[in-house]
Order: C-alpha cells, then sequence, then structure tokens
C-alpha cells in the first residue's frame, strides 16, 4: 500500500477503491511535493456511499436539532484547535498563501457555529387562521439524502457551507470534493466524526467527477444536490437530473466588474481591484476581472493599477512575504496562458504579465504572472468569458450609464463593485446592477457566512441562495399544518 493513502469513508468504515487505484494530491507551487493519495472509487462504491446515507437518514433526523447543532460545534472547535495544521495543508494542497487559507479555514469554522446554533432557531411559522379553534403552522423536513460536489479553489469553505446546514437540517449526505483537494475536505469529515457524527450520516467519497458524479446525480436514492463549480459541468449535471424531481443547487462561474468612477477614491479603488483581481491567484468565482472605469480616471487608475500590481510578490505560499501563490494544476495554467494570447489577438493591449514565471523560486510550480490588458471591448472573449486566473481587463466607459450597461453586458451575473463617494450613484448601481453580490467601496470577494450568496443569471441554477438563513430553504422542505381543536 502507497505511504500516505488516505480512505474514503463509507457508512463510518475506512474504504478504498475496489480495484486498488488512487490518484495523487500535489502542491501545485512545487509538484515535488506529494500531500498524500486517495482512492480512486468506482461509481458501484458511491452507489454503496449512498445507501449508507440512506440508512443513517432516518436515525440522523430524529436525533433533536440542538443535539445535531452540538456536534457541529464541536467540530467547529476540533477545526479551530487545528487552525494552524489546516491552514499549511490548504496551502500546500490548492497554492494559496498562508493569509488566504487561514482566513478560509476560519470561516469554515464559523460557518460550523453558525450553523451549529442554528440547531435552537430552525423553526417554521405560526400564523392565524381564518377558521375558528385552528392552529396554523409549518414545520420543516429534512429531503432525506443530499449529494454535495465541490470545487478546488475554496475547497474547506465550499463543502462546509453546503455540509453544515444539510446536516442541521437532518440531512445525510454524500460529499465529494475536487479531486486537486481532497486532502482538506477529508480533514472536515475527520472533525466532524471526532465531534461524534454518527457513521454514515457523512459519507466521503473520491474519484474521477465524471464518474461518481453520474451515480450520485443519477441514483433514485438521492433527493437534491448542491454542486459548486464550472458552467459546463453546471450544464451536465442539469441535464443529467433531467425531469426528476431531484432539487438542485448549482453555484457556477463569474465575469465580475469593478466600476471605478471619477469622484472614487482612487488610492482605494485601486487596493479593492488588486485584492479582488489578484487575491486567491484569481481563483475565485467572485474574483474582479473586469475594471470599469471612468474615461477621465482611467489613466490615473491604470497607472497606480500597475505600480501597484509590480509589486506582487508571487511565489510559493508558504513563504513569507508571498502574496500571490500559484495557480492550482497544469491544465488551469495553460487556459489561463490561452486566454492570454486570446486577449492578444483580439487586439486588447497587454501591458503587464501575460506569461508563466521561471527562475528557481518558480520552476518548481504553476505560476503565472499579475497580468493586465488595457483597450478591452466588451465583445472580446477576454471580456465574457471566465478566465479563473490572474488576468484582469480594464475597459473605459463615457458615462456612469454606459459603466453600469458594461458591467451588465455578460452573461454572469455573480458579484460587481462600486468605487464612488456618491450615495446617490451607489444606490442607483446597486438598484441597476445584475448581480447577486454588490459591494460599494469593497472587492468583489469576500462573503460573510450569515448572510445569503448566489447569483443572477447564468452563475446559478436554482433560485435558493446557499449561506445564511436562506441556505435551510435549499435543505428542507416544509409542511403547512391545520390543527383543529
Ligand atoms: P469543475 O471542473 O466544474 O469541478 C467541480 C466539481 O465537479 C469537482 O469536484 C469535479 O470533480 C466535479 N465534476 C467534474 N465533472 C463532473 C461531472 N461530469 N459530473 C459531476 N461532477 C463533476 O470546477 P473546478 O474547476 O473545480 O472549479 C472552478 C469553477 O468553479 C469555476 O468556474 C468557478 O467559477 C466555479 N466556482 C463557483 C463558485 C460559486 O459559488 N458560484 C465558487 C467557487 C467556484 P473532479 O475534481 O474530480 O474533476
Ligand atoms: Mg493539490
Amino acid at each position: 500500500m502507497v505511504k500516505d493513502l488516505y480512505p474514503c469513508i463509507i457508512g463510518g468504515e475506512k474504504v478504498f477503491s475496489s480495484d486498488g487505484r488512487s490518484f495523487k494530491d500535489i502542491n501545485p507551487a512545487n509538484t515535488g511535493d506529494v500531500l498524500a493519495e486517495f482512492p480512486m472509487l468506482a461509481r458501484e462504491d458511491v452507489a454503496r456511499a449512498i445507501t449508507a446515507a440512506r440508512e443513517a437518514q432516518a436515525k440522523w433526523a430524529s436525533t433533536p436539532v440542538p443535539e445535531r447543532g452540538r456536534i457541529l460545534v464541536r467540530a467547529a472547535q476540533i477545526m479551530e484547535n487545528e487552525l494552524e495544521e489546516l491552514t499549511r495543508i490548504l496551502t500546500r494542497e490548492e497554492g494559496k498563501t498562508l493569509t488566504e487559507s487561514r482566513t478560509e479555514v476560519s470561516r469554515a469554522v464559523s460557518i460550523f457555529r453558525f450553523y451549529g446554533v442554528m440547531g435552537y432557531r430552525l423553526r417554521g411559522e405560526f400564523t392565524v387562521s381564518a377558521e375558528p379553534n385552528t392552529h396554523l403552522f409549518t414545520m420543516r423536513e429534512p429531503l432525506g439524502v443530499i449529494s454535495i460536489i465541490t470545487p478546488w479553489n475554496f475547497p474547506i469553505a465550499i463543502p462546509s457551507w453546503k455540509m453544515a446546514p444539510a446536516l442541521i437540517c437532518g440531512n445525510t449526505v454524500v460529499f465529494k470534493p475536487a479531486s486537486y483537494t481532497p486532502l482538506i475536505g477529508y480533514k472536515i469529515v475527520e472533525a466532524l466524526h471526532a465531534a461524534g457524527l454518527p457513521p454514515g450520516v457523512v459519507n466521503f467519497v473520491t474519484g474521477s467527477g465524471a464518474s461518481l458524479g453520474a451515480e450520485m446525480i443519477g441514483s433514485r436514492e438521492v433527493d437534491a444536490i448542491s454542486f459548486t463549480g464550472s458552467l459546463e459541468v453546471g450544464e451536465e449535471i442539469k441535464r443529467m437530473a433531467g425531469t426528476r424531481n431531484l432539487r438542485i443547487q448549482l453555484e457556477l462561474g463569474g465575469k465580475n466588474p469593478a466600476v471605478v468612477l471619477d469622484d472614487a477614491d482612487l488610492g482605494r479603488a485601486v487596493e479593492m481591484v488588486v485584492r479582488g483581481a489578484f487575491g486567491l491567484t484569481g481563483q475565485a468565482c467572485t474574483a474582479t476581472s473586469r475594471a470599469i472605469v471612468l474615461d477621465s480616471v482611467a489613466d490615473e487608475f491604470t497607472g497606480k493599477l500597475v505600480e501597484r500590481v509590480k509589486r506582487i510578490k508571487v511565489g510559493n505560499g508558504l513563504a513569507e512575504g508571498v502574496e500571490m501563490g500559484p495557480v492550482v494544476g497544469e491544465k488551469e495554467m495553460n487556459k489561463i496562458l490561452d486566454y492570454i494570447r486570446v486577449g492578444v489577438e483580439e487586439g486588447a493591449k497587454l501591458i503587464l504579465g501575460g506569461g508563466r514565471l521561471s527562475g528557481p523560486e518558480h520552476s518548481t510550480g504553476y505560476f503565472v504572472e499579475p497580468t493586465i490588458f488595457t483597450d478591452v471591448t466588451p465583445d472580446m472573449r477576454i471580456a465574457q468569458e471566465e478566465i479563473f486566473g490572474p488576468v484582469l481587463a480594464i475597459m473605459r466607459a463615457t458615462s456612469f450609464d454606459e459603466a453600469i450597461e458594461l458591467a451588465n453586458k455578460i452573461e454572469y451575473g455573480l458579484s460587481a463593485s462600486l468605487f464612488t463617494r456618491s450615495l446617490p450613484r451607489a444606490f442607483e448601481f446597486i438598484n441597476r446592477v445584475q448581480a447577486g453580490v454588490v459591494k460599494i467601496n469593497k472587492p468583489t470577494t469576500g462573503l460573510e457566512p450569515h448572510v445569503p450568496f448566489g447569483g443572477y443569471k447564468k452563475s446559478s441554477y436554482g433560485m435558493i441562495r446557499e449561506q445564511g438563513e436562506a441556505a435551510l430553504d435549499f435543505y428542507t422542505k416544509i409542511k403547512t399544518v391545520y390543527l383543529g381543536y
């Protein structure tokens, strides 16, 4: 057996693939650093995980909600005690800087606490009845078995914000992490079990998304699927679900704008656009990928931005002072470099970066230079398609109206920022921009766990938001009771 071969967890048991296959989990900053191996499960193995979830569900649903909550709160505490270890695992596994990893792990801790406390707040409505001697109320019931499929870019926060509300509502889970980042996902499941989660309530499966996904979506035993990932896979999931009565939540891509007006604090706008565009190496669904700047301040903004971005230290996230880590893998790196070539061919002006970083510090991993284009027009592919890397397109607008029009002229609608000192313009933007998250004088990235999150247009499918109390609506069904006496 390979050293550091981790198991999957099905019905509380450690499970390996029936044919012994596994895959490597490597550090994208240093591809010689292998963190672990995980089983390449087959579709049949996943069917067993779904059965285990089904078998555990009734008992879990009848566990008093505060007791379910206590387990979530204990898991939060365990993860908080392991904050530094989890932070290092996340940086080695995904590549983000230690500061970024620590923020993400802390967010997962907050998410488990928030839904843990919901153990005392999960409730329906009580209302008056039009009929005499009647109690009229609603109650929430769990859906049953939930399939959870998550991406690599927030590999602890996203599984947490799906699993915690699913569990507090009394559902059981089959969870498949992205194949780039199984270890941090395993750590959540380990914390939950250490906190007292009964066997079978969360089942952890690893392997190819396409083959496991077919079972996780196709099985008649699954009641809902919550997926975060690419638009393409999201479309595939919709097709697979077909006309079945399966509750589906898909959180997909973004092409998020930051609009900079002529009355903005430009220094602040530059800092926030840098954070939104190059933080997390641009690999956030809420990353700023377009800066839409009013003509009169565009030169000054661009000059300041370039000066700041030149100072970004790119390197292994484990190293002191590094501000931007590698991209997650070779395929993703090549896709980003292809988009940069497309941008040049389309006639955008490449004013910074544009290549892979080589040299002693960078030759061991997938490092892409922070890249800035100007003269980007709305019809260009780099203005329309999600690149998911450290590439920013600067576009000019002649008026506030045109800026809003440009901001909205995309298929996505996840998050959007505005930089201004004018309250009326802020409100006009809030009202007119087509995005599920709006930020004023703040970066497009960065979310708090206790408020809803989701996108407009192609960024989300399923309408019911994630996070906050809104998530409870996805993970429960509502029963209306007319009680006469
Ligand atoms: P991805 O390729 O779509 O993969 C996401 C997950 O789906 C992974 O676990 C993957 O497994 C699995 N998968 C792959 N093919 C599948 C199939 N045919 N059926 C079922 N599952 C399948 O996305 P990614 O590259 O990991 O993540 C980047 C994308 O996620 C970006 O587009 C980004 O915008 C989006 N994202 C959105 C949000 C949001 O909340 N809106 C947040 C973060 C990221 P394998 O890893 O084994 O392939
Ligand atoms: Mg990895």
